[in-house]
Formats: C-alpha cells, structure tokens, sequence
C-alpha cells in the first residue's frame, strides 16, 4: 500500500462516518507497513534494530501494533516510559534516550527495569551511576550536521574530546559504555549528514580505545511534504557506505531513532473553513482561517518549518484558485500557519468547507496545547482494515 493508497482509504473512512473537525485520523496498518520497510531498509544496509521515536506519535493504538512488530522505543520521560509499558512492551526493549532528566526520573526508569540510557553531560551520568547502576550507556555527540528542516542547533551532544571521556568515566563508575549516539536534525533532507556524523562517531571510538559495541544513527528520516525527500533506502545506504568507510570491519551494531518517518505518512487531519477574508486592499490575498492551527496540531508550522499539503476534502474539482495565507482560529497573533510559503485555494473557498492536510501522522497530535483559548487537543482516531479501533 503506497502513500495515495493510504490517504484514499482515510477519505474513504471520513466519507463513511463523518467526524466532527478538526480530527486526525492514523491508519495503522500504513504504520506498520512504513515500520517494515524502515527494518527492511536497513536489514539490506547490515541490520539495525529500530527504536520508534514516541513523542512523534504517541497514541496507545500505533504503540500496540509497533510492539506486535517486535518495535524498540525511545522514550524521553517517565510518562512515555509508562505509556509504552502499559500497551505491554517490554521493560527492555526502552531506551531512555533523552539527555536531558532528572535524577528523579532516572531512578523511575529504573525501577521499571529500563536498562539503556542516553547522556551527553557529566552531572547526568552521575546521577544514572546512582539510580540505575550497571546500565547500558550511549554518549550522544554533538554533530556537525547541515541544518535539516527542524535542526536541534546545539541543545543535544557533547564534543568528540568530552565523549570519549565520558565513556571512560562510564565505565569507572561500574556503568556499560554501550556506545555513541547522535541526531542530525528531524526531516534530514541531506542524507551526507549522516557521513559526518559517522565519521565523528569512529574519531571517538579512536580514541576511546579502538572501537565501540553500539552506535545509534538517530532519527531524522525525512517523508516528502510538498517538496520531495530522499527515500528511505537512499539513507540506509549511505549509512552502510558511511560505516564502511569510517570503522572498516569494526561495525558497531546499530540502533536508529525514526519518529517522522514510521508515522507521518499514515495520518491525515481534516479541518473546516472558519473565515475567508480579505485583510489589506493593497494585498490580493485571501486570509483563510482553519479550525486548525499551531495551537492545537500544527505546532511543526513554526516559522513555517514544515509546509504541508493543503487540500479541498472532496479532491481537486479543477476550480481556479487564488492565493492564500493561512492561520488558525485562536486569539494569538502568532497563530498564523502559512504567510511567506506560497498557498493557492479555490477561488470559491467559503466557510464550513472542508480541507483534507495529509502526512500529519507525526508531531501534530502529541504537540497539542489542553485548552488554549478553550480549544480541545485534536482528536485522534485510529483505523485498521478501515475500521476504528
Ligand atoms: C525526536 C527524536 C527522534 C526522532 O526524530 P525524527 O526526526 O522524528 O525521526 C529520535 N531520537 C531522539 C533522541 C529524538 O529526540
């Protein structure tokens, strides 16, 4: 079942039973087929287990079909931590991947039999020494990535020097080094920033004595939105041409991180029409205001980071259309999803029509605000064989 197929059989399903707007609905059988084509992916570049990324989509539904898929997870707090445990995966296959947590924190992990984290300071691996002693650890390394569609700048990642020490220091402390992580930027659109990234992972393993037994490859696996994206094979090469020539025959196993890429594809919002006006005589564009905004699902339209497809719900008529900005419905100026990126709606847009924006699976729902402006999070409904579950 390709993209089009997936985004037909949810407009199928909204024909079918109507949902009040604005809703996202995930077919999981779209989530687990993008699961299998990632293992896959990677199966043919040398094997990776995958870890799926649960802040991208954390719907009780999506994580029960992954863990029938044997899926690993990253999780980042305590609540992702019990979510993942409750839908019944196991303790062993989390890896607290978040950097940043506290001590508080770590020991919950603990306590609920999480054995692999993620650190990339030393107060941090203090505290997992600590609470969670004799656990797996990965170092995660600052990377030199190009800027992909949503970089993380320098938040996350210690420099090769400060890397190499603290996997010393691990193991000092009577913790596993396990190995290196990294993650160069969600919606990665240059696959060579993976090159760069490897390269740095086999200098520390260098200097942290010859090699390392694990390196996770992170996330940042990018879906086309409007413009096109690498295929997912392209990245599973390239990752199997980079470790080749950056550590030889000593390949450490390998982890990757997909978020984005295991759900975005598989999930489509429909919204409706609220105002269609025009704002300055001096500016031909209409304003056309959505039931949706950033507020509640389209938080990634954020300096118009992700610019997704916007389209009438009952398809394209072949209508003459116009230019648009779009914006949300909350009082907050900064509402506003699209004004610089070019948007053209039909002419005759009115409100109470309704607007179809697929690849929506990810980062939408989980990023919704609980009541701005009495505003519910947006409603998410899961589908398989075409049916609610
Ligand atoms: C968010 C995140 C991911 C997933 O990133 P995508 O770009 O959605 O693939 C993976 N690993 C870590 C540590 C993350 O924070």
């Amino acid at each position: 079942m390709g993209v089009s197929d997936t985004r037909t059989e949810i407009r199928r399903f909204l024909d079918r039973h109507p949902l009040p707007t604005p809703c996202l609905v995930i077919d999981v059988d779209a989530v687990r087929q993008r699961f299998r084509e990632l293992a896959t992916a990677f199966g043919a570049a040398g094997g990776a287990r995958v870890y799926f990324a649960v802040k991208a989509c954390p719907e009780p539904a999506v994580l029960s079909a992954l863990i029938a898929e044997g899926a690993h997870f990253d999780v980042a707090s305590p609540g992702e931590i019990d979510l993942c445990l409750s839908r019944g995966a196991p303790a062993t296959s989390l890896s607290y991947g978040n950097p940043i947590k506290k001590a508080s924190a770590i020991a919950r992990a603990h306590a609920a039999g999480v054995r692999e984290f993620v650190c990339d300071a030393e107060s941090d691996l203090d505290h997992i020494a600590q609470h969670a002693p004799g656990a797996e650890v990965s170092v995660r390394l600052l990377v030199d990535a190009p800027d992909s569609v949503t970089p993380f700048g320098s938040k996350f990642g210690c420099e090769p020097e400060v890397a190499a020490r603290l996997l010393s220091k691990a193991g000092e402390l009577g913790l596993d080094p396990a190995g290196l992580s990294f993650h160069v930027g969600s919606q990665q659109l240059d696959v060579k920033a993976w090159d760069l990234a490897i390269a740095t992972a086999a200098k520390v393993a260098a200097a942290a004595g010859g090699t390392v037994r694990r390196l996770n490859l992170g996330g940042g696996y990018a879906i086309p939105y409007r413009e096109p994206a690498p295929a997912l094979t392209k990245y599973a090469e390239q990752a199997a041409v980079s470790l080749r020539s950056h550590f030889g025959d000593a390949t450490p196993e390998l982890l990757i991180e997909p978020g984005r890429a295991v759900v975005a594809d598989a999930g489509l919002i429909r919204t409706e029409v609220v105002l269609v006006t025009r704002r300055r005589a001096a500016d031909p564009r209409r304003w056309v205001y959505l039931d949706i905004g950033r507020y509640n699902g389209l938080a990634e339209a954020e300096n118009e980071a992700i610019a997704y497809r916007v389209e009438r719900a009952g398809g394209d008529r072949g209508e003459p259309e116009g230019p648009v900005v779009l914006a949300g419905p909350t009082c907050d100026g900064d509402d506003v999803l699209y004004q610089d990126t070019p948007y053209q709606l039909p002419l005759s847009l009115q409100p109470g029509d309704q607007l179809d924006i697929p690849g929506t699976g990810a980062y939408t729902a989980s990023y919704s605000s609980v009541a701005f402006n009495g505003i519910e999070p947006l409603r998410t409904y899961c589908v398989s064989g075409g049916r609610l579950i």
